[in-house]
């Protein structure tokens, strides 16, 4: 920590010596105590080593600028306009469909009517869509705010990991918890295993190495296992309730969900189309945008399946007749 600090101080002083950096820190020991009113984008190279990230990526970077420019750079065009605003169009799009969701959903009683009997518990659905909207609303604040400091990126990235996690763990309980709900040990089983999961990631996500450029493969390695692991309960689900076509409809969409995270998991770790064409991508079209709106088709996917899952085991009843 100690020496990435000190090389951020001398990539600073050498910037200000050749003119090609100018810092915006309020924090400067410049006689001036009035902050710069205009901050400047400035190039990869130009970077202090903690925004180091994707060096296909040239231009129209923030780098520690006032909080208070920092957050009003929500409106302004730079290379994170894009990441945030995809996650944070995500958020409202998960909480519209949470509000219709908790004010429209009623009981199926398999002749399209609505009944009044207890249903089947909605908190599995409910807290995979709580999961999705803070995963979405810690990435975009992550992006917005991650340049203001070192302090500061390193606090943000810990909280987008724990919402990848979050994320990931919540999509498991809708599937675990109505495929199974008459099978006490399984679920028991698979949302204990995925949850113990879900909190190790987030622990290995507190070492400091895991943020760095180098740790890009293990990471979409570590949380592309996790969501991987859902293979077992969809395989259990199929051989167990194949003769259901809710668990067919929803083992459909879980395939679809993870072809989306797959693709974006891919593009992530490629850095593509950005490694192709280094420049032309800094603002539109780079592989974390992409990543980014794959993640939200996937996430929705699954809130699709969600609602079969509902359907399947209301129709059903909510007691358990195997
Ligand atoms: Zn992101």
């Amino acid at each position: 920590m100690a020496t990435a600090a000190s090389s951020s101080v001398v990539t600073l002083e050498k910037k200000k010596r050749t003119g090609s950096f100018r810092s915006c820190s309020s924090s400067s020991s410049s006689s001036s105590k009035k902050p710069c009113t205009r901050c400047e984008l400035v190039g990869f190279d130009s970077l202090p080593e903690y925004l180091k990230d994707n060096e296909f990526l040239l231009n129209y970077y923030r780098a520690d600028w006032p909080l208070k420019e920092t957050m009003l750079s929500i409106f302004s065009i730079h290379n994170e306009t894009l990441n945030i605003w995809t996650h944070l169009i995500g958020f409202f799009i998960f909480l519209c469909i949470t509000v219709c969701a908790a004010t429209t959903i009623r009981r199926h009683d398999g002749a399209g009517s609505s009944v009044t009997e207890q249903p089947v518990a909605r908190w599995p659905f409910f807290a995979f869509l709580a999961g999705a909207m803070l995963c979405l609303l810690s990435s975009s604040a992550c992006h917005l705010v991650s340049c203001h400091s070192e302090r500061c990126a390193y606090a943000m990235l810990r909280l987008d990991y724990a919402g990848i996690s979050t994320l990931i763990v919540t999509s498991f309980y809708p599937l675990v918890y109505y495929t199974f709900l008459c099978d006490p040990f399984s679920r028991g089983l698979y949302l204990g295993l995925i949850t113990a999961l879900g909190a190790a990631a987030v622990l290995a996500s507190l070492v400091p190495a895991f943020q760095t450029p180098g740790y890009r493969p293990a990471r979409a390695l570590l949380f592309s296992l996790m969501a991987a692991s859902g293979l077992v309960p969809i395989a259990h689900k199929v051989a167990a309730f194949g003769d259901r076509p809710e668990a067919i409809a929803t083992a459909w969409y879980e395939l679809a969900m993870g072809i989306f995270y797959g693709l974006g998991v891919a593009a992530y770790v490629a850095r593509v189309p950005e490694r192709w064409m280094p420049g032309r991508f800094d603002i539109v079209g780079h592989s974390h945008q992409l990543f980014h709106v794959l993640v939200i088709a996937g996430a929705y996917t699954h809130y699709l399946a969600g609602l079969e899952y509902l359907k399947w085991r209301d129709v059903q009843g909510p007691y358990c007749q195997c």
